[in-house]
């Protein structure tokens, strides 16, 4: 039977839809469109969201779950002043920790987090592949079915973008916190074929590629990963750029070009790419982004943690490159800060406000109204780049979405000519009401039914964890 949601606001196909408006959906969970109210046919069931905005549900397109593990714990500053080290540290830790079965309850409690903050479908960035010994599983995707569990478990969509790590560095030795991160080229490729083939029939699950960077992934090795995405189905490519000067520098060094400019005249850039940071980049770098019709994914909670840089998305805005988020080290796992930040650094940085309306920027390729364009930015821009169809609502897409509480203080007062910029700007997770993924709610009344169990499991993981010495993890 098909079901009519009919909330107070409607957001849908990129707009606020008129008063009275319901999404009716199929059996399937499928959008067939928006109604009014005296167009409802009969058999239709209606979900009344009284007091709710329906908008689409999030994309998380740059996760690296493991690093849940030490939220918080790397804030301070060595003696010396290093301040990266105790991040670096900490990872390393996180990274020799997990197991299949830890790793599951680590994913787990970062899922739902992005689920109950509106998030339905997250791109996992995933490098843990060997045992803590450097030693491929005896299947060697174990690691990444555990991640594949916990996210069905929460009932989230997910692109596993299995991640080619080869080396440290350009003239570097291999680096003992990276023996789990390791494969050799053809190995990598099989692994990744594989995964693939086994989950071809779940469409809750896509597979993509993830050459880590060109820091970790030379020149040469690059090309197959990239070519096997686009020979078996268009699959997305993401990989880390730019994230730092020093990988730039590197770069320089050991081809004579910055990362950007090294791959786009390689031919290696195209709309199934994202590129994930792009901070240090030039204006004629974000103009080779433009013209390969890549995306870029920022994550601006994590990039403020470890003092990055402030992305140039004005860049970007200007150009049309569109613009994807991602919670990245799970500093904080919140949508809605990471959209704001994208605008506030720029605030910050040019001492100047509305840097993205690009509606009221003459020239500009958007020419969307600064929540509009954050907003397709968390969701529909999301989708595409992590090879999902959907995240706008229009007909013939999936019913993922969110219910928002109108009601919740830092909402009250929102109306339909507000409403995007009331997300990005005011909204958090405590206004999120309820979740749904083609038609089917895992978030009801801001709670998931597993969430007792995942908080139990997770305390008791992340004891062991912090009981053991920085030695006995890293050795
Ligand atoms: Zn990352």
């Amino acid at each position: 039977m098909a079901t009519l949601f009919q909330p107070e606001l409607l957001y849908a196909d990129g707009q606020v839809q008129p008063g009275g408006s319901g999404l009716f959906v199929d059996a399937d969970g499928m959008v067939l469109r928006t109604l009014a109210e005296t167009q409802i046919p009969p058999d239709t069931e209606i979900v009344r969201l009284p007091g709710r905005a329906l908008i689409p549900a999030f994309a998380n397109a740059h996760s690296h779950t493991f690093q849940r593990l030490f939220r918080a714990r790397a804030e301070g500053r060595k003696v010396g002043g290093d301040t990266f080290w105790t991040w670096r540290e900490q990872m390393y830790r996180a990274a020799a920790f997990a197991d299949p079965d830890s790793m599951y309850d680590i994913a787990r409690a970062a899922f739902l987090e992005m689920a109950l903050n509106g998030t339905a479908l997250v791109g996992e960035f995933h490098y843990l592949h060997r045992d803590r010994n450097g030693q491929p599983y005896a299947h060697p995707n174990a690691m990444a079915d555990a991640i594949l569990a916990a996210a069905r478990s929460i009932g989230l969509r997910i692109t596993l973008l299995r991640t080619a790590y080869f080396r440290a560095g350009f003239g570097l030795d291999p680096h003992p916190g990276q023996r789990r991160f390791y494969e050799q080229p053809e190995e990598y490729l099989r692994n990744l074929s594989a995964l693939a083939a086994q989950h071809s029939s779940d469409p809750f699950i896509h597979v993509g590629a993830a050459p880590h960077s060109i820091r970790a992934v030379p020149l040469p090795e690059f090309h197959p990963i990239v070519h096997w995405c686009r020979a078996n189905g268009s699959r997305p490519v993401h990989l880390h750029i730019s994230e730092q000067p020093a990988e730039n520098e590197a770069s320089l060094r050991e081809y004579g070009a910055t990362p950007v400019t090294l791959l786009s005249g390689e031919g290696l850039l195209d709309a199934q790419t994202t590129l994930v940071h792009a901070i240090h980049i030039t204006a004629s770098e974000m103009a080779q982004i433009a013209r390969t019709r890549a995306t870029i994914c920022s994550c601006p909670t994590t990039e403020r943690n470890l003092g990055d840089g402030i992305f140039p998305a004005d860049l970007a805005a200007q150009l049309g490159v569109p613009v994807v988020f991602g919670s990245d080290s799970q500093a904080q796992i919140d949508p809605f800060e990471d959209a704001r930040q994208l605008e506030y650094h720029l605030r910050l940085r040019d001492r100047e406000r509305g840097i993205l309306d690009s509606a009221s920027r003459p020239g500009w390729a958007g020419q969307d109204s600064i929540g509009a364009a954050l907003l397709r930015s968390m969701t529909s821009h999301g989708y595409r780049a992590l090879g999902v169809p959907g995240g706008s609502l229009a007909p013939g897409e999936p019913a993922d979405f969110l219910a928002l509480r109108l009601d919740d203080l830092a909402l009250l007062g929102a109306d339909a000519a507000s409403l995007p910029e009331q997300v990005v700007f005011a909204a958090s997770r405590s206004a999120v009401d309820s979740v749904y993924i083609q038609g089917k709610p895992i978030v009801r009344d801001g709670a998931h039914s597993e969430a007792d169990e995942i908080r139990t499991r997770y305390r008791k993981l992340q004891q062991r964890f912090h009981a053991l010495s920085v030695e006995e993890t890293i050795q």
